[in-house]
Formats: C-alpha cells, sequence, structure tokens
C-alpha cells in the first residue's frame, strides 16, 4: 500500500497468532505509524519485542493504548470483557475500539458497556488462522484474500467505519459488515461445529482400544490427518467459543446429530441411492468454494508435489 497512514498510533492488546499477523501487516503495508503492544505475560511481551513486532511494548495495558487512534484486542474472546474494563478510562476520544473475536453477540455485549462516549466500537472478526498460537505463529500475509467481518451497530459514525475498512483492506482482507447475531449463526455452521467434530473423532480414535494410537498415526493419511489440525487448536481459544456462542452452537450441533441419525439409518438398511445423492451434493460445495478462491485445487490440499502420488481419500 502506498500513501499515508490510515491511523497514527495502533494499540494491539494481545500479540498471539493474529495479533502478531496484524502488526506485521499493518508495518510491511504502512497501515499505521506507530505500533504499541501490550499482553498479560512478561514472557509473550518479550518475544514480540525480540521479533521487531511493535514500537513501543507494554504490560499495562491502559498505557499501551494512550494515545492510540485505533486499539484492536486480540485476546481470547473471555478475556475481552476485563481487557475492556481496564483500559476504558485510558482510552482517547475519537479512537476506533475493535476485537478480532470468534464471536460478537458476547463481545458487544461483554465489551459495550464499557466503551466511553466519543469512543467509536466497532466489532470485527478476520475470517483467517491457523492452529498455531503465540508471536512467532503470525505472518503478514495471513489475511490475504481472507473475509473479514464488521458487524457495527446502526448508529455507527461513518468515518470510523470506513476507517476500519479501509485498515483490513490494507491487510488484505475483503470486507463484508452482518448483525452480530447472523455472524454467530454462520461461524457455528463453517467454523465451530467443524472444529467441534473434529476434536471429537480425534478424541474418540486416541480412546479406542482396539486400535492402536501407532497404527492411527501410520495410516492417518486416508482422512484422519485432516482432522488432527483443526484439532490441534488452541484450547482456550476454543473453549472460550463454545462458552460464547452457546445457542448457534448447540443448535447447529441439534441439526448435525439429526443428519448423523439419517445416514446412519441409511447405512444399517443398505440404502445406497440415499448415500450417493448425498455425497455427490456435498461434492458440489467442495467446487463452490475453490471457486470462490477460499481453497487450493491441488489434490491433497496441495501438500504434495506431483512427482508424489498418494492417496487421501478412501
Ligand atoms: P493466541 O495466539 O493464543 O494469543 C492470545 C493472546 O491473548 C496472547 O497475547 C495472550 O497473552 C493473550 N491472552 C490469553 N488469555 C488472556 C487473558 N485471560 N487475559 C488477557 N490476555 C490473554 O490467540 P489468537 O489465535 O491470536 O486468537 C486471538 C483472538 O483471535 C481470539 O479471540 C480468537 O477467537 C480470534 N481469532 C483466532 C483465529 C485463529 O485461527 N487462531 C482466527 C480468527 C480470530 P499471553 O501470551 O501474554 O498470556
Amino acid at each position: 500500500m502506498t500513501g499515508a497512514p490510515i491511523f497514527e498510533r495502533m494499540a494491539l492488546i494481545g500479540i498471539g497468532l493474529i495479533g502478531s499477523s496484524i502488526a506485521q501487516a499493518a508495518r510491511q503495508r504502512g497501515l499505521v505509524k506507530e505500533i504499541a503492544i501490550s499482553t498479560r505475560s512478561p514472557a509473550t511481551l518479550q518475544r514480540a519485542e525480540e521479533l521487531g513486532l511493535g514500537d513501543v511494548y507494554e504490560l499495562d495495558a491502559a498505557v499501551a493504548v494512550e494515545g492510540a487512534d485505533l486499539v484492536i484486542l486480540c485476546v481470547p474472546v473471555g478475556a475481552n470483557e476485563s481487557v475492556a474494563k481496564w483500559i476504558s478510562p485510558a482510552l482517547k476520544k475519537g479512537a476506533v475500539l475493535t476485537d478480532v473475536g470468534s464471536t460478537k453477540g458476547s463481545v458487544v455485549e461483554q465489551v459495550g458497556p464499557h466503551v466511553p462516549e466519543g469512543v467509536h466500537f466497532i466489532p470485527g472478526h478476520p475470517i483467517a488462522g491457523t492452529e498455531h498460537s503465540g508471536p512467532d505463529a503470525g505472518f503478514p500475509t495471513l489475511f490475504d484474500h481472507r473475509w473479514c467481518i464488521l458487524t457495527p451497530t446502526p448508529d455507527v459514525d461513518p468515518d470510523a467505519l470506513q476507517k476500519l475498512t479501509a485498515f483490513w483492506q490494507g491487510c488484505g482482507s475483503d470486507v463484508d459488515q452482518m448483525e452480530p447475531k447472523h455472524h454467530d449463526l454462520v461461524l457455528a455452521i463453517v467454523s465451530h461445529l467443524p472444529h467441534l467434530i473434529a476434536y471429537n473423532i480425534v478424541g474418540t480414535a486416541d480412546d479406542l482400544e482396539t486400535v492402536t494410537k501407532s497404527q492411527v498415526i501410520k495410516y492417518s493419511a486416508s482422512g484422519f490427518r485432516d482432522f488432527t489440525r483443526l484439532a490441534a487448536s488452541d484450547p482456550t481459544m476454543w473453549r472460550d467459543v463454545c462458552l460464547n456462542n452457546k445457542d448457534a452452537i448447540l443448535e447447529m450441533l441439534a441439526r448435525f446429530s439429526e443428519d448423523l441419525s439419517a445416514l446412519q439409518r441409511a447405512i444399517r438398511w443398505g440404502d445406497g441411492d440415499k448415500l450417493f445423492d448425498m455425497f455427490t451434493r456435498t461434492r458440489g460445495i467442495r467446487s463452490s468454494i475453490i471457486e470462490a478462491g477460499q481453497e487450493t485445487d491441488a489434490p491433497d490440499f496441495g501438500r504434495h508435489t506431483a512427482s508424489e502420488t498418494v492417496s487421501s481419500s478412501d
């Protein structure tokens, strides 16, 4: 990006995978003039400094946000309320306050009441991530061609919204807007449920007594391996997501269980047509995701070079 920075001073509260990636993208693309970083543990703060992610490093989040015109909460969603209470008296009038949390209704409820008059609170969620955590996991291209969903209130300040939108676009994202409740419902099916299924299936395999652990690992490329990536995601983050998007997740889990029972019945009664129809319909969804540029069509998710012949779906 060329041109003047969008914000003068950005304060990142929390510097894990997402905070570190924002810091690197913003620095590389000239989106902000100065970056202040705060996190709760001295060890993580020191690591952020060693990686050169910011200009100012502060254990006290309230000090870090002083004078910032952009403040981004990059902590697990369950920690947002206490962080908001802490920084609230130090927020600058006119500042944009946002977050990156994977749930939005809970953030509106828990952070909203602590936002002082004159501060523009616009919750956000970049739909980009990996199973890794901590400042070392961040990289500047994480948000490229990924959606970032903002959930502003109807009375949002248009200039603040425009600047935050431009910031995320500068980070490489396409920006969309949604109602917080709708966001939580959509994310429950596209992200939260898949993670829960992955945690569950990997847990089930781990508990099996008739199949040894070494066999599970040895033959993992037959499908299991793709679940283990999701199931390696940060336990704190996912505990908080489940607790803070309870209603939507329970709704999706109920629908999933019903559909699974239908599948179970089709297998039990040898209803091949039903199985074939379902597997054909779902194949089309993957093609749509590839067409939308959200996935590679390389075999095996592009893991292997063409010279290797590995079959991953049997
Ligand atoms: P992360 O790598 O685990 O980093 C978490 C950061 O939050 C660290 O700086 C950590 O501080 C701090 N933190 C943890 N617990 C805290 C608490 N109780 N109070 C104050 N600070 C605390 O996490 P992340 O993956 O960057 O995720 C951050 C946010 O982004 C979450 O809200 C998550 O829902 C959202 N998100 C994640 C992904 C993803 O794929 N990971 C994608 C989109 C959005 P210390 O290290 O100093 O303890």
